[in-house]
């Protein structure tokens, strides 16, 4: 039933220029994806909401944009050379490699109960041979690189963003004058070796993460925790996900955490029926003290009230872009009946998008293509360019022109006709509702500008 959903919005998405399978001219980048026209919109608005909500919104809160390239001994510091790893096996029959996590979990749902030891029950996903799989090993998800010639210099490209922020405590606080609590955020491109990419945006090789690191008192994290689990439950929610497809989970903490929560959306995928959005962890102190000891270099803060120094305590927040880019289209797809022009009903897809995600903002479509409508129509969409990202069309019957426009989620048509050019008035319709109203073309973008406060 899902894997249908999934196959429908991966097949829109390409449709309709949101993402792309990586390269496709080529072979061998499967699991890797490019974000076309519309999706590039999409993924930027996700951003810029994220962005207005945790920076410039807030007094508390400043960005940064640290490397991608950071050489082994601050991965050594965090912890993620050693533990950044999953257990991976092998089907002796196939050679297909596969995460022990993902079969125990795919078997578990499927069966109602944990696999037998050594997964010798389970069938192998893609060769079907059942219980030829290699005892675990751990396999590393950093992906290495060495920079620079004679000798080259081993490196590593990010697998998260909230290291770079902590190491960047200092440097940030002295600037940007600011003291605990107070957070940095930052977005940014990550990478994972991932031993098997899977379900279209979801697990992917390249993502962006977008972090936060909340600096707090000693005594004040478990507080801030919550403050930070409950604001950014209540993101998602603003941004138009339904509520019930959204849950909070406790998860077994990691290397650097004390206690994690995961936002989590009901996907729905076989193997993982709710899959995380973000993590938000309360870290005490222990990034500090393990960049502090290994740098040699001071993270602590200086308390004038109190004259004494202490290290701050770390709470992060971090979230998946790409993945919240399937779960608005997943959660804003929808589809009902509308009426044609010959009377009757029609299936209609609607990506029921919050306008500030939208990727087109409105519509600019003459009746027909007519020397007298369309240039006055394409100096209409400039005019408004100046405020919206605005889209101009004057191919096909409008009815059409409507369908394309709501199954990618534009939250206004403005549709100038036969009468436009006597009485200066166009016709607003609204996506969700299909109400239409005339306005002025002198009112429109004061009227378009009520609607769409904060697109
Ligand atoms: P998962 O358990 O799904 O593998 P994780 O617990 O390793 O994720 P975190 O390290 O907590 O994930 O990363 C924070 C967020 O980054 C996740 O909630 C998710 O939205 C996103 N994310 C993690 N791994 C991937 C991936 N391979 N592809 C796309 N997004 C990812």
């Amino acid at each position: 039933m899902y894997a249908d959903r999934l196959d429908v919005i991966t097949g829109l998405a390409k449709r309709r220029g949101f993402v792309f399978p990586a390269s496709e001219i080529y072979p061998g980048a499967r699991g890797a994806w490019d974000y076309g026209p519309l999706g590039v919109e999409l993924k930027n608005n996700i951003k810029r909401q994220w962005w207005r909500t945790l920076v410039t919104g807030r007094d508390d809160v400043v960005g940064l944009d640290a490397s991608v390239i950071a050489g082994p001994a601050m991965w050594e510091a965090s912890g993620h050379t050693q533990h950044f790893a999953e257990p991976l096996t092998e089907c002796q029959a196939c050679q297909r490699c596969y995460a022990v996590a993902a079969l125990t979990a795919q078997f578990t749902e499927l069966h109602g109960r944990s696999p037998a030891p050594g997964l010798s029950d389970v069938n192998c996903p893609d060769c079907g041979t059942r219980g030829t799989f290699t005892d675990p090993r751990m396999f590393s998800a950093l992906l290495s690189t060495s920079l620079g010639p004679n000798p080259p210099t081993p490196s590593y490209l990010r697998p998260e963003g909230t290291t770079g922020i902590i190491c960047n405590f200092a440097n940030v606080q002295q600037t940007a004058r600011k003291k605990p609590p107070f957070g940095v955020a930052q977005i940014g491109q990550v990478f994972r070796n991932e031993i098997a990419p899977n379900n279209f945006l979801f697990r992917t090789r390249e993502f962006e993460q977008a972090d936060l690191v909340f600096f707090t008192q000693p005594d004040a994290s478990a507080e801030w925790h919550q403050y930070w689990i409950d604001a950014r439950m209540q993101w998602y929610v603003d941004l138009g996900i339904n509520k019930d497809h959204l849950r909070l989970m406790e998860i077994a903490p990691a290397h650097s955490s004390e206690r994690s929560i995961n936002v989590e959306y009901h996907f729905d995928f076989v193997g993982a029926e709710w899959g995380g959005l973000e993590a938000i962890s309360n870290r005490s102190d222990r990034d500090m003290q393990a960049h502090a000891k290994a740098s040699g270099a001071d993270l602590t803060h200086y308390d004038q009230e109190k004259s004494n120094r202490w290290l701050p305590h770390v709470v992060s927040a971090s979230a998946g872009i790409n993945r919240a880019v399937l779960c608005f289209l997943l959660d804003a797809y929808s589809e009902d009946m509308a009426r044609n022009a010959k009377g009757g009903t029609d299936k209609r897809v609607v990506l029921k998008l919050d306008y500030r995600l939208a990727p087109i903002k409105v519509a600019v479509l003459p009746l027909s293509r007519n020397p007298e409508l369309s240039p006055r129509a394409r100096s209409l969409a400039d005019a408004l360019r100046g405020s919206w990202n605005v889209e101009f069309d004057d191919a096909g019957a409008i009815g059409r022109r409507y369908r394309r426009q709501d199954e990618i989620g534009t939250p206004y048509c403005v549709t100038l006709d036969f009468a436009t050019p006597n009485d200066n008035a166009v016709t607003v319709r609204e996506r969700d509702s299909m109400s239409q109203e005339r306005v002025s073309v002198d009112q429109l973008e004061g009227y378009l500008n009520t609607r769409l406060r904060g697109a």
